[in-house]
């Protein structure tokens, strides 16, 4: 490969931008913004522009090890199968698990789940998106029928209202809310932050609103019901396209009586919430953004819920500039939701509990051994795993002995366990405890598809030859299935006839029950997949797909949206006299995950060069402790460490560690290790934003 641009995609979050990338006949490779993406449109934020950074082999898995020694492929690959084999032939089905990522690209999804749902016969493959966003698919199930965004990214450039709810976009997602600062200063967007920290998104908005943890859901039913209230809903919408508004309102009236109720509850000066509810109620094209402060939570489901039901009762919902929009963490979490690769989905949007989408994926994949139930979400998969129940776990592309929550147990867990598999690009926390250690592909080198938050296609290029002897993720899933004896179903020469198949898939018996069908690219040449220009789904045809659900019909039996009745249920684990703190988790803007690339760049790291714990003065005051200081923190799950920072952003009574940082870059065990497996009862999401927490002078 000379010194052509080749055009790719970030794999960072979910925005999805595009990159142009070109490598120097002398190795260097820059990066820039791909102009000629639609999610991006040339800009990249700080993390995408030192991507060219981060291609050095420093830290590199480069060839397969067994026990810590190097091996070949070969051996490698009959040792996994072997022991997979020998494990489900002894225990069964259930006694195997996969634990993948949102890193992954479509086409390793899509085989991983494939191997796993269709020929092992257990559905106990569960990916980290599982921690990002599965209470916003549990919610848009549940309130749609189908896991659908309805949204594109121009409704921020539409709307006259955007509200960031549990979204620190503008460190999170830092192009989409610049796109929003620049649409604000076109037009005059409002803003509203609902956020308990005064993050950089507070910065630029109309109105703050630092509710208590956990209170969400009072404040939307709170303002359903002052839409009841005001005469602003839109009743012939909901007479014509949607069913349970009565139970929704009754129900919101009732938890969230009044604004001063709503005000004490969320810990609000009513005014705020006044300001709130009548901004919300006079603009017609209103954007709701979620993400992972309202997903990672014991009741993430139910406010994903409360925030849709004020869209259903206006009818904003996909039109120009409105709709409750959910932004996603990854850069493929949303190709990841559309194979299944969550344990309680089948591919392509199909599901355990829709009749007949069980023997219809059987019939389409020739599946000898189709699982016909739900299987282990992510906390539940390592909990199996430190019971025994799990024997044999492969781990792909993901680093859950720090990212876990109650990350001590699962470390303890993956020490116990028969046999681990790891295949990754780069030595983490979790190597330490692969028996089998399979050396993947890196970005740059992966050739394959991901789809960004707003439903883009997009491809992953290579512009990078794969040093050592790495392989791509879907091609070590495919040699370990045929060495299972699943040979022709894996018998893909390329990512492209990957592609396809997964495109048939979605048009299988699809006669518009399912709004996900790739059925127009199911016939993509080689040379068209390799050519692809970033597209939404769904693809029926050649013409481009835009919003969704704008026509007021839903992918339900009626066709109706449904409201769902929620109510304030409070946070699952209350402060204590020992644990008096409530610890909230979350990003930085120059980092990205447990860091294992972001980490390797200095002008990412001079920021935050160590991981920092913030606290309001209030508090630091009460226990002692003054800016710079180390502080040990403890809650009920472990303990790590971190220097405090002292600041106003911080409300009393709460602090904030950045989940990044683990053993393998501090001496410091990890937020994970300090949360709750406590988890979401519809989503199995975990609770990441409150766990109560002690601190003190280390
Ligand atoms: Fe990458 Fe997200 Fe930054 Fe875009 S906004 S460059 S996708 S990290």
């Amino acid at each position: 490969m000379g010194s052509t641009e080749v055009s790719t995609t970030c794999p960072y979050c979910g925005v999805g931008c595009g990159v142009r990338a070109d490598v120097a006949p002398d190795g260097e490779a820059s990066v820039r913004g791909d102009p000629g993406h639609p999610a991006n449109r040339g800009k990249l934020c700080s993390k995408g522009s030192a991507l060219g950074e981060t291609i050095g082999l420093d830290g590199r898995l480069l060839h397969p090890e067994i026990d810590g020694r190097r091996t070949d492929w070969d051996a490698a690959l009959d040792r996994v199968a072997r022991r997979f084999q020998d494990t489900i032939a002894e225990h069964g089905p259930d006694s195997v698990a996969f634990y993948i990522s949102g890193q992954l690209l479509t086409e390793d999804y899509y085989v991983a789940n494939k191997l796993m749902k269709g020929f092992i016969g257990s559905a106990n493959i569960d990916t980290n998106s599982r921690l990002c966003m599965a209470s916003s698919v549990a919610g848009h199930r549940r309130a749609f029928g189908e896991d659908v965004v309805p949204g594109i990214y121009e409704d921020f450039d539409e709307a006259d209202l955007v509200v960031l709810t549990g979204s620190n976009t503008a460190w999170c997602h830092p192009v989409l809310y610049q796109r929003l600062l620049a649409a604000r200063k076109a037009r005059g967007t409002r803003i509203v932050v609902i956020d308990p920290r005064r993050t950089a998104t507070a910065d630029e908005c109309d109105l703050h609103l630092a509710l208590d943890p956990g209170t969400d859901v009072l404040l939307f039913n709170g303002l359903l019901a002052h839409l009841a209230r005001a005469g602003v809903l839109d009743r012939d919408y909901i007479a014509a396209s949607t069913a349970g508004f009565d139970q929704a309102v009754a129900l919101a009236a009732a938890d969230a009586p009044g604004v001063e109720h709503v005000a004490k509850g969320c810990g609000l000066a009513p005014a705020d919430i006044r300001f709130f509810y009548e901004l919300f109620s006079v603009t017609e094209r209103v954007v709701t953004v979620y993400s992972q402060g309202v997903n990672q939570s014991a009741h993430g489901t139910d406010k994903v819920n409360a925030i849709i039901n004020c869209h259903l009762a206006t009818g904003r919902i996909g039109r120009p500039g409105m709709g409750p929009f959910s932004v996603t963490g990854q850069p493929n979490a949303m190709g990841g939701r559309e194979v299944g690769g969550l344990a309680n989905q089948l591919a392509a949007h199909m599901n355990f509990d829709n009749g007949g989408d069980v023997d219809r994926v059987a019939r389409f994949w020739n599946a000898p051994e189709i699982a016909t139930r739900p299987g282990l979400k992510a906390v539940d998969m390592f909990r199996a795993v430190g019971e025994g129940k799990v024997k044999a776990l492969w781990i792909m592309g993901t680093n859950p002995a720090v990212s876990m929550p109650d990350a001590g147990r699962v470390r303890g867990a993956l020490k116990a366990c028969d046999f681990v598999v790891v295949s990754d690009v780069t030595r983490t926390d979790t190597t330490r405890f692969a028996d089998v250690l399979l050396p993947a592909a890196a970005w740059g080198e992966k050739d394959g598809m991901v789809t960004n938050s707003e439903r883009r296609l997009s491809r992953q290029r290579p512009f990078l030859a794969m040093p050592g002897e790495v392989r791509p993720d879907w091609r070590i899933i495919c040699d370990v299935a045929i060495r299972m004896g699943f040979g022709t179903a894996f018998d893909f020469v390329n990512p492209a006839a990957i592609f396809r198949e997964h495109a048939a898939l979605s048009a299988f018996e699809n006669k518009g029950e399912r709004l996900f069908d790739l059925g127009a690219l199911a016939d993509l040449s080689d040379e068209d997949y390799e050519a692809f220009q970033p597209r939404l789904w769904p693809a029926r045809s050649r013409r481009q797909a835009g919003r969704l659900l704008g026509d007021g019909r839903f992918p339900t039996p009626d066709g109706r949206a449904r409201f769902i009745a929620v109510r304030q249920e409070g946070v699952a684990l209350a402060a204590t006299s020992e644990y008096p703190l409530a610890l909230n988790t979350g990003r930085l803007r120059d980092q990205w995950h447990t860091m294992t690339r972001t980490g390797a760049v200095p002008r990412l790291m001079a920021n935050t060069p160590e991981p920092m714990v913030d606290l309001n003065p209030h508090d630091a005051a009460a226990y002692g402790l003054a800016d710079g200081d180390l502080a040990h923190l403890s809650t009920r799950y472990g303990f790590s460490r971190a220097r405090v920072r002292v600041t106003e952003a911080q409300r009393p009574g709460q602090a904030f560690l950045p989940m990044h940082w683990s053993g393998h870059f501090a001496a410091n065990s990890g937020a994970g290790t300090l949360a709750a497996p406590i988890t979401d009862p519809h989503s199995g999401q975990p609770e990441l934003k409150n766990v109560p927490l002690r601190i003190m002078r280390e």
